[in-house]
């Protein structure tokens, strides 16, 4: 593909995925390997959120692309956290009492409160990180008494499929979880929002219940090394 044709495509792409969202869901542009150029085109075609899993790579497009937000989405490691919580305004992969204290004691320090969701585990695969469905509750409930941190949801991968209906149990498992965390009413937390479903299954993670679909592939084309 020439670039004058992947530059245009971007842009189109990201028109037909935001034409297709019901009101109510918003789309998380998946950036990871992608340069501050096509992030950039994403962004002049509509996109509101950039997802990044890597905190090198939001730092470089982040000093070149301004009035967006972005959300961490990749594993955040502790040593990271400090940069982590100038650079995102969410963090969607909190599996760990100890990421949440690292992260607290940072947002403390910079006097700022950091929105992130829990990552659960859907398909309790032992090689995925976050926290498996059943131990969601204790986590909420220790995190939310954390300053500088406020529980907004509930984030998923699930299994990778090629097919989308793969996904679905775990999904409706997340979907699950995040209607036990809002019915328990947890002081400080505020069950908002549901982030699942990527390139291959947003569309069925939407009918289970998203209202976040991080989308990388679909908007920027295929990586070329695979990302993760
Ligand atoms: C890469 C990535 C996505 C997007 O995946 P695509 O299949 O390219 O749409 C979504 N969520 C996370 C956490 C990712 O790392």
């Amino acid at each position: 593909m020439n670039s004058a044709s992947r530059r245009s495509s971007i842009a189109d792409n990201v028109r037909t995925v935001l034409d297709g969202l019901p009101d109510g869901v918003e789309l998380v542009a998946a950036a990871k390997t992608r340069s501050p150029e096509e992030i950039k085109e994403a962004v002049a075609a509509g996109v509101r959120i950039i997802g990044e899993n890597y905190v090198q790579e939001a730092e470089e497009a982040k000093a070149c692309i301004g009035g967006v937000r972005w959300h961490f989405i990749g594993h955040l490691q502790k040593n990271k956290v400090k940069k982590a919580v100038q650079l995102f305004d969410m963090i969607e992969t909190v599996d760990s009492i100890g990421l949440a204290e690292e992260i607290s004691k940072r947002c403390v320090q910079l006097a700022k409160e950091m929105s992130v969701l829990i990552e659960v585990n859907s398909g309790k695969e032992e090689q995925k990180f976050g926290v498996f469905p059943g131990d969601v509750p204790e986590l909420v409930r220790k995190i939310s008494c954390f300053p500088g941190v406020k529980i907004m949801g509930i984030m998923t991968m699930g299994p990778f499929s090629n097919d989308p209906e793969v996904s679905r149990p775990y999904f409706k498992c997340a979907r699950r979880v995040f209607e036990e965390i809002s019915a328990s009413s947890v002081p400080g937390v505020e069950m908002k929002l549901l982030s699942m479903g990527m390139t291959n299954s947003y569309r069925v993670a939407i009918e289970e219940g998203a209202n976040l679909v991080r989308i990388g592939t679909k908007i920027f084309g295929e990586r070329d090394h695979g990302g993760n």
